[in-house]
This record gives C-alpha cells, sequence and structure tokens, in this order.
C-alpha cells in the first residue's frame, strides 16, 4: 500500500484525487497549504506528494525547498502555470515531474507510478526530519527537541510557532502570518502574543535569550529562524 500526499486548496480537484487514489488501493492525506504539508509530511512519510504550486500561504516551489531538506520523496507538481520557465524552476527545486492542469487522472496516475518507482530505495536515502543548529535539534517527525543531549518540552503553541519558523529557514515570516496560522483570524492583531512565546521559545532555545542567534526578531515585521 503506497500512502499520497496531496497538497491542494481547491476543494474539488482535491475531491477528484482523493476517489482515483484511493480506487487504485492507495491512503491519502489531505493538506490545503503549505505549512501543513510541511507538517503533514513530516508526520505521514508519504511515498509520493502530489503538489499545486499556488498555495494560499506559501509558493508550491518553498514545499520542495521544505521536503527537499531531509527527504528525497517523489515531489509531482500539479500546476496551471505551463511555461516551460515555471517547469523548469519547480524541477530545479526538486520536483520529480509537473502535470500541467488540467490533467487526465490516467495520465497523473502513470505518472505517479513511475514517480514511486523510480524511487531510489526509500528508507535508506531518507534522513530523518532533522532540524540541526549547535544549539538545539528539532525532530519534526517525532515532535522532539533536544538541547544539550536533553529533552526540551514545547507547549502545542510553541511547537506550532517553531515549526513555521523551521519551515522557512532563513527568510522572514511575518507577524500576521504567524498569528494566522497559530492562533486564528480573530487573533490577526495581537503581536502580543507573539512576543510573550518567541521569548518562552527563546528561554528554551537559545543559549543567551536576550541576544538570540536562532530566533530572530524583524521588529516590526516578523520573525525568521536563522539556521
Ligand atoms: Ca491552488
Amino acid at each position: 500500500m503506497s500512502r499520497v500526499l496531496v497538497v491542494e486548496d481547491d476543494p474539488q480537484l482535491v475531491r477528484a484525487l482523493r476517489i482515483n487514489l484511493q480506487a487504485r488501493g492507495f491512503e491519502v492525506d489531505e493538506a490545503r497549504d503549505g505549512a501543513s504539508a510541511l507538517r503533514l509530511a513530516a508526520a505521514r512519510r508519504p511515498d509520493a506528494v502530489l503538489l499545486d504550486l499556488g498555495l494560499p500561504d506559501m509558493d508550491g516551489l518553498d514545499v520542495i525547498a521544505g521536503l527537499r531538506g531531509w527527504s528525497r520523496i517523489p515531489v509531482l507538481v500539479l500546476s496551471a502555470r505551463h511555461t516551460s520557465e515555471e517547469k523548469v524552476r519547480a524541477l530545479d527545486a526538486g520536483a520529480d515531474d509537473y502535470v500541467t492542469k488540467p490533467f487526465s487522472m490516467n495520465e497523473l496516475l502513470a505518472r505517479l507510478r513511475a514517480a514511486t518507482r523510480r524511487r531510489p530505495d526509500a528508507a535508506p536515502a531518507d534522513r530523518s526530519p532533522l532540524v540541526a543548529t549547535e544549539e538545539f535539534t528539532v525532530d519534526l517527525a517525532a515532535k522532539k527537541v533536544t538541547r544539550g543531549g536533553r529533552a526540551v518540552r514545547l507547549t502545542p503553541t510553541e511547537w506550532h510557532l517553531l515549526e513555521i519558523l523551521l519551515a522557512h529557514p532563513g527568510h522572514l515570516v511575518s507577524q500576521r502570518k504567524l498569528l494566522l496560522e497559530v492562533w486564528g483570524p480573530t487573533y490577526a492583531d495581537n503581536a502580543n502574543y507573539l512576543r510573550v512565546y518567541m521569548a518562552q521559545l527563546r528561554r528554551k532555545l537559545e543559549a543567551d535569550p536576550s541576544h538570540p542567534r536562532y530566533l530572530i526578531t524583524e521588529p516590526g515585521m516578523g520573525y525568521r529562524f536563522e539556521p
């Protein structure tokens, strides 16, 4: 049995893909945005990913980059962008194949079979989804953080924040995006929540929490994980 992660924000297409994949014996996980896709990929370890490039929270290319940090899992891009430049960008980012929307379900399934067959002996080639710094190590699949050889306990909110920042290494993540994803639309203006939780994370992860090395504040804009 193969497990496929479908990353797509169009509910009708998700439904069609789920029905067709399940009818052929695949187990299907679904993600509607990039952050959930990265979370699910680490947690469920699918055998292949079907990835839309136009996602509500990030570009599909960033999802590929996030996956390629730790996995050689086959990624088939599904996209309405059909210039060859777009295809080249997706393939350069680490996608295995590219299917232009609209596509025939049979063609997609054939390409999916080919991609999973080509998969270089799955497990040994895959690194565990670890983000390691000199100060701390995060195992994204096991949801464990260690520092100096000891487990660090994070609250679910701290974990969620950290996961989003780790998914965009070196990049600014806006306050608004973090608030929306972690607390939801009602809290989009509560930047003080972020300050409180980021301070907690720094106390747990940084050697000198008042001069953070890894969890950086971009004043007035957001936060950045500096690997
Ligand atoms: Ca889309």
